[in-house]
């Protein structure tokens, strides 16, 4: 582990592993979302492993990342103030969707809510039981 903490670690920005002991790792992290604030965790091995893991990118991979008024940490208070400045028009609002089935018209032109053959609104009474296992096939008579 110590060994990860030397080498790996780099690209794991923001994480010095302070202790390692018992199967668990005890490191320091930034939390960006809470001013750059600096906290540490307590890990299971196995659990410090699989997030960091999470990071590593298959090979022939880069991370993008925003920099500038991009960042994540300023681009919220940024942004206005470039548009501002450059008198570019706000963007239209992101149009919240209330469910799948206005989701499922606006891609496919086509609404889910509406019967096929009538054109008339379906009504949802629930969910139909599992149908019962197939019947073997009566015997045959074939008079030919
Ligand atoms: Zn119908």
């Amino acid at each position: 582990m110590h060994f990860l903490s030397g080498r790996l670690m780099q690209n794991y920005s923001g994480v010095d592993i302070l202790a390692c002991e018992n199967d668990r790792v005890r490191f320091r992290w930034k939390d960006y979302r809470a001013d750059n604030k600096s906290k540490v965790m307590t890990l299971e091995v196995d659990e410090f492993i699989r997030r960091f893991l999470l990071h590593v990118l298959p090979k022939g991979f880069r991370r993008i990342r925003h920099f500038g008024f991009l960042a994540n940490a300023c681009r919220t208070a940024k942004l206005p103030v470039i548009r501002a400045a450059l008198q570019a028009p706000e963007p239209a609002p992101t149009i919240e969707l209330a469910n799948y089935r206005e989701r499922y018209a606006i891609l496919t032109g086509h609404r889910i809510d509406l019967c096929p053959v009538c054109g008339g609104c379906m009504v949802e009474i629930g969910l139909s039981p599992s149908s019962p296992s197939p019947r073997p096939t009566p015997p045959h008579c074939d008079t030919s």
